[in-house]
C-alpha cells in the first residue's frame, strides 16, 4: 500500500465528509473545480473528467471519428488498455517497437504509416515523456491525429511542456496506483480544442447537450464528486509526491551496481515522474525468485505484450513479429517504489540486488 495516503489522511477525510454531506454526488462543483485545476496544472485549456483512463482513450478515438478500416500507430510494449482504446472502436492497432527508454521508437514510425493510418497513440510509459518533437513532426507531415496516453505520466514533460498537451487529446487515468490516484476508478482528458472538449462533455453524459436533449448515442462516463474532491487534495500534493519518487529513484540509480542489471535511462529533453522503476535483465525470472526469497516483492510491467495476448489473436500476429517488444516483456522488472518508502527499506532492496549472483 502506498503510504502517501496517510501523510494527508486528515485532508482526505475532511474532503470526503464535505462531499458526502453536500448531498451532491454527480457533476457538481468538485468536478468543475478539479477540471479547472488539472487543466491549469497541465497547461491545457480544457479538462473533462471521466470514469476511467480506458474511457478517456476509446472515447477519444470515437470522437475523432477513428474506427473500422482505420489504423492507429502505437508502441508494442504498452499496457493492453492503450490498445483496447483503439480496438473498441473497430480500428486496427499497428505496433511499433520501443526505443531504449521504453517509449515508441520515433525512427520506426514512418515505415508503418499507410493510407489507412489516421492517428498515433503515444504512450508515456513508466512515467517518462516520449520524444514528442519527433512524433509531432511526423504527425504534421502525414496529417495524423495524435492522442497521448498519460495514464502513467502525470507531470512529466518533454522540452518543458507537459505530456498530454502536445497532441489533440491527452488521456489520463486516476486509478489508485497511478501517480495521481483516486480512491476508485477515475479518468480525464485534456485538450486545447474547445469543440473536442464540448464533444466529450456531451458524449460522456448520454450524448445530452442539455438535460433530455440527446444529440448523439453516448455513454455514461462521468467523474463523480467524491473522487473529484479527493483528486483535488491529491493534486495539491502531486509535485511533492513526484519529487519523493525522484529522490528514491536517484538513489536506486546511483547505488544499484550489478553488471547483470540494466538500469533505466532518461531521454534527453524528457523528464520522468517514475511511475515505475523498471530494470532489465536476461535472468529476470531468477532475480524474481531470489528477491521473493528475500521477501522483496516485484512486478512485471508487462509479461505478455498486447500483440501476443489471447484477446488479440484475431490480429494474426505471432511470436517474433516484434522482437524488441518481446525481449522487453521477458526482461523487464519493476522494483519496489512507493511514496513513504523508508531509507532502510530501500537500503535492504539495494543490498540484496547488489549481492545477487546468477
Ligand atoms: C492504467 C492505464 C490505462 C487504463 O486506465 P484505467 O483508469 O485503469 O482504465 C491505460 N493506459 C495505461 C498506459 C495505463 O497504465
Amino acid at each position: 500500500m502506498d503510504r502517501g495516503f496517510f501523510r494527508y489522511q486528515a485532508e482526505f477525510e475532511q474532503k470526503s465528509l464535505e462531499v458526502l454531506r453536500s448531498g451532491w454526488y454527480i457533476l457538481g462543483s468538485e468536478v468543475s473545480a478539479f477540471e479547472q485545476e488539472f487543466a491549469a496544472y497541465t497547461g491545457a485549456k480544457y479538462c473533462v473528467g471521466l470514469a476511467s483512463g480506458l474511457d478517456a482513450l476509446w472515447i477519444s478515438f470515437r470522437i475523432l471519428g477513428i474506427g473500422a478500416g482505420d489504423e492507429v500507430i502505437v508502441q508494442g510494449n504498452t499496457y493492453i488498455a492503450s490498445v483496447m482504446g483503439i480496438t473498441i472502436n473497430g480500428a486496427t492497432p499497428v505496433f511499433v517497437e520501443p526505443d531504449k527508454y521504453n517509449n515508441i521508437d520515433v525512427t520506426k514510425i514512418e515505415e508503418k504509416i499507410s493510407e489507412r493510418t489516421k492517428a498515433i497513440l503515444v504512450v508515456h510509459l513508466y512515467g517518462q515523456a516520449s520524444r514528442m518533437d519527433a512524433v509531432m513532426e511526423i504527425a504534421k507531415k502525414y496529417n495524423l491525429r495524435v492522442v497521448e496516453d498519460c495514464a502513467q505520466s502525470h507531470g512529466a514533460c518533454f522540452n518543458g511542456k507537459m505530456t498530454g498537451t502536445f497532441g489533440d487529446i491527452g488521456c489520463f487515468s486516476f486509478y489508485p496506483s497511478k501517480n495521481l490516484g483516486a480512491f476508485g476508478d477515475a479518468g480525464a482528458i485534456v485538450t486545447d480544442d474547445e469543440e473536442l472538449a464540448t464533444k466529450f462533455r456531451i458524449f460522456c453524459n448520454y450524448g445530452s447537450e442539455k438535460r433530455y436533449h440527446n444529440i448523439v448515442v453516448g455513454t455514461n462516463s462521468r467523474l463523480d464528486e467524491l473522487q473529484a474532491g479527493l483528486l483535488r487534495v491529491r493534486l495539491s500534493h502531486l509535485d511533492e509526491l513526484n519529487s519523493e519518487r525522484h529522490e528514491l529513484c536517484r538513489r536506486y540509480l546511483s547505488e544499484i551496481k550489478n553488471p547483470i542489471i540494466e538500469l533505466p535511462e532518461v531521454c534527453e529533453n524528457a523528464t520522468t515522474v517514475w511511475h515505475q522503476f523498471v530494470i532489465r535483465t536476461p535472468v529476470r525470472d531468477r532475480l524474481i525468485e531470489y528477491l521473493n526469497s528475500c521477501e522483496i516483492g516485484t512486478i512485471i510491467h508487462y509479461p505478455i505484450p498486447p500483440h501476443l495476448a489471447k484477446a488479440y489473436e484475431y490480429l494474426g500476429m505471432k511470436k517474433g513479429d516484434l522482437p524488441i517488444t518481446e525481449r522487453f516483456a521477458d526482461e523487464v522488472l519493476s522494483l519496489p517504489l512507493y511514496n513513504g518508502m523508508t531509507e532502510d527499506e530501500q537500503s535492504y532492496v539495494i543490498e540484496k540486488i547488489n549481492s545477487f549472483r546468477c
